[in-house]
């Protein structure tokens, strides 16, 4: 990690961190609260990783902060936590082991991100102060452009492998709820995509049921099938998913006839 020492007392301070220097400001010298807002909108909303180069911001906006003299923060460098499964889908992990140097996919996703000249600071959600090391160490030992012309080309087949199993672009964000329906739709997306990416569609109908129907959370259901396509959540989603139509083939893959016996064995379980 790289530390600055502070001139008056000596102590040192890490540079990582999540501050609003350099904000635009008006030529009386105040901030220009509008293009800070907007600057700062941009940054937190546009999420870059190596799957969504060409959707939300991507590596086109970059580009575009960039020729602004914009830094440029990013969020969802392992988009929700889809890309950094330490067990990847099996046709993934396939293609990471043709590398020279192995990597976790944690490793391969952030530093494919700080692999960008243009990227100032990364937002990494973190659960447990083993991510914080883990994030902390990689952030360290990455340069910009110091991925190869053949990790990159990895890194590219990675993703298009990815493309092809994951059924729904979503990131987990939750700027589309709430839902009026109570849809809990990025949990839908969440289950329905592990099913395919892991082709266990058994336990994930159980963990749809589990999680879907309220009965570890808030008591209240948020199935597929509450959706009456109003369209409402749409217009939310940056990722331009066409919720409802997904929320169509959710409900009649996860909720067939078993769906009451389901939730009656893991109320069993729960000793509800
Ligand atoms: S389209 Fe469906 S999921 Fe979206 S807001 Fe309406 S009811 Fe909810
Ligand atoms: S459906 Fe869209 S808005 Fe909703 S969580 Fe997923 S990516 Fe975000």
């Amino acid at each position: 990690m790289l530390y600055r020492k502070m001139p008056k007392n000596g102590d040192e301070l890490s540079i990582l961190g999540f501050g609003c220097m350099r904000l635009p400001t008006t030529e009386k010298g105040q901030i220009d609260e509008p293009r800070a807002t907007r600057q700062v909108r941009y940054a937190i909303d546009h999420g870059i990783n190596y799957l969504d180069q060409q959707n939300q911001a991507g590596t086109e906006g970059l580009e575009y902060a960039t020729a602004r003299d914009l830094g440029v923060v990013v969020m969802e460098p392992l988009r929700g936590g889809n890309i950094s499964l330490p067990t990847p889908p099996s046709p993934v992990e396939e293609i990471w082991q043709r590398a020279d140097t192995p990597r976790t996919p944690v490793e391969w996703a952030l530093h494919w991100v700080w692999n960008h000249p243009e990227v100032t600071l990364i937002l990494s959600g973190m659960n447990e102060e083993d991510h914080i090391q883990e994030n902390l160490a990689i952030a360290n030992a990455a340069r910009p452009n110091s991925l190869t012309k053949a990790e990159c080309d990895l890194v590219e087949e990675a993703a298009r492998k990815y493309q092809e199993i994951m059924k729904v672009g979503c990131t987990g964000c939750g700027y589309c709820l709430p839902c009026p329906e109570g849809v809990k739709i990025s949990t839908a997306f969440e289950v329905y995509n592990t099913v395919h990416l892991f082709d266990k569609k058994v336990e994930g109908q159980y963990m749809y049921a589990l999680r879907l129907s309220g009965l570890l959370s808030d008591q209240k259901s948020g199935y597929a099938s509450q959706c009456v396509a109003c369209g409402e959540c749409l217009e939310k989603c940056p990722q331009q998913i066409e919720i409802p139509d997904f929320l169509a083939d959710i409900a009649e893959e996860m909720e067939d006839g078993e769906m009451s016996n389901r939730l009656s064995i893991l109320k069993k379980m729960l000793n509800m």
